[in-house]
């Protein structure tokens, strides 16, 4: 009795397991995304491609001085952009605000900053 239960286990695990088209997409051997992709996420693909791993400047960056002289720069291809800033350390939100061109701007925390000028991608 406990020999057909061992067998009946065995004959499902054979049965679930699958060598079909998941397993070739898991090791990478699919289309490469660079053939398919057009527009904004080709020029964005070709960019990190090059070695610009951060196109859009979304990572997130260390505040500098941030002085009212000195202001924390932020690149933009726009004439506007949001931006938000960790006042705290600690604090587990962000305070959102726009940043326009020519006009720096002072975050509640007293940090400054400004919208620069960036070639598109
Ligand atoms: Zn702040």
């Amino acid at each position: 009795m406990a020999c057909s239960y061992g067998r009946a286990v065995l004959h499902v695990c054979r049965r679930s397991i699958s060598y079909s088209a998941p397993r070739r997409f898991l090791r990478d051997e699919g289309p490469d995304p660079l053939d398919h992709a057009t527009g904004l996420e080709k020029r964005e693909l070709l960019a990190i491609q090059s070695g610009n791993e951060d196109p859009f400047n979304m990572n997130i960056t260390k505040r500098g001085p941030g002085t009212k002289d000195c202001p924390n720069l932020v690149p933009s291809a726009f004439k506007s952009r949001m931006v938000g800033c960790i006042c705290e350390e600690d604090q587990s939100h962000i305070k959102w605000m726009w940043l326009h061109d020519g006009s720096p701007r002072r975050c509640e925390c007293g940090y400054w900053f400004k919208l620069v000028e960036k070639a598109p991608v």
